[in-house]
């Protein structure tokens, strides 16, 4: 009997293991809620990216038939440009950067690249251009090292590190004592939010992809890891077509082309100097959250100097 359990016990931790693995990678990807009918045609072909432009053209899209989310979006993302979406909660924000995945297909409209259909193109050629700086990054159970290096597997050590730099995430490594080496997780180095999101930001800085899109974090974070977390996302962005749901005052501010997207629509476009000037919803959420950053900034400083 004893004979039996231990290579049993071995195959149950080899199977929670490769169950986790698993798991990580679905998460990673968002894929635990997409509709499993998305395939290629037959005819599909790899997505050639010349220069990046991303057009979204009358797209609707639900999830329900009986509740349409995307009602009519459309917009379009210059070679390089930043477009920053944002609006109220339940918006339909997050579904627009799932369609650009092509997690889902919009059931009318559309949206390309370049010109090419993303339907028209292999889903793995579409994934392949496009990073992903999620909101809740998911890490492996491995070693930071690994985690950076997912982003291209043949990179150098060199690279790795390099990408860690630009995404300020170097310095924090180095101070660890196993430093790239160090296991995340559970049973290793607990990472922050922000810390997990640079580790994302070097990933994808080593993957180097020609389209972005980056999911910025709602939780508040301090202004220096808000700080450190913008700048590392202005360093990525560059050159690249982004496409940022945007939380962030900062974000905002510097974006070529803000969306306000309200129950499936973009009822609000512009820069932020028009958008204020304008004085509507963009305005408004902008003042509420100027209100409440100063409100946090007031109540730091008096904790400070009790
Ligand atoms: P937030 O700022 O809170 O992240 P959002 O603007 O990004 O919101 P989405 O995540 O795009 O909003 O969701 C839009 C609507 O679609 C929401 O009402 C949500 O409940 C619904 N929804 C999202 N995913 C699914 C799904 N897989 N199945 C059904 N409904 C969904």
């Amino acid at each position: 009997m004893l004979q039996l359990a231990q290579p049993l016990n071995f195959m149950g931790t080899f199977y929670r293991e490769v169950r986790q693995a698993i798991i990580d990678i679905e998460m990673m990807f968002g894929i635990l809620s997409r509709s499993p009918e998305i395939k290629d045609k037959p005819d599909a072909k790899p997505l050639v990216v010349s220069e990046g432009r991303i057009v979204f053209d009358d797209v609707q899209f639900h999830y329900d038939p009986e509740r349409p989310i995307l009602k009519g979006v459309s917009f379009e993302a210059a070679p390089g440009q930043t477009i920053a979406i944002v609006g109220p909660s339940g918006a339909g924000k997050s579904t627009i950067s799932r369609l650009m995945f092509r997690f889902y297909e919009p059931q009318a409209g559309r949206i390309t690249i370049d010109g090419q259909n993303i339907l028209d193109v292999t889903q793995t050629s579409l994934r392949a251009a496009i990073g992903m700086v999620p909101q809740d990054t998911v890490l492996f159970n491995d070693t930071i090292g690994y985690n950076i290096r997912y982003g291209r597997w043949d990179a150098t050590d060199d690279e790795v590190r390099a990408a860690a730099q630009l995404a300020q995430i170097d310095g924090f490594i180095q101070r660890v004592p196993e430093g790239y080496d160090a296991q995340v997780g559970e049973r290793g180095l607990k990472l922050s939010g922000g810390e997990k999101q640079r580790v994302a930001i070097a990933r994808t800085i080593l993957k180097g992809p020609p389209i972005l899109i980056l999911d910025e974090a709602t939780s508040a974070l301090d202004s220096f890891t808000e700080h450190e977390i913008q700048e590392a996302l202005r360093r990525v962005a560059k050159g690249r077509t982004t496409l940022v749901i945007a939380h962030r005052l900062s974000t905002v501010v510097d974006a070529d082309e803000i969306l306000f997207l309200d129950h499936g629509r973009i009822i609000e476009r512009g820069r932020h100097a028009e958008l204020l000037a304008l004085g509507g919803h963009y305005a408004g959420m902008w003042n509420r959250q100027r209100e409440a950053a100063e409100a946090r900034a007031r109540l730091i400083e008096a904790e400070r100097e009790e």
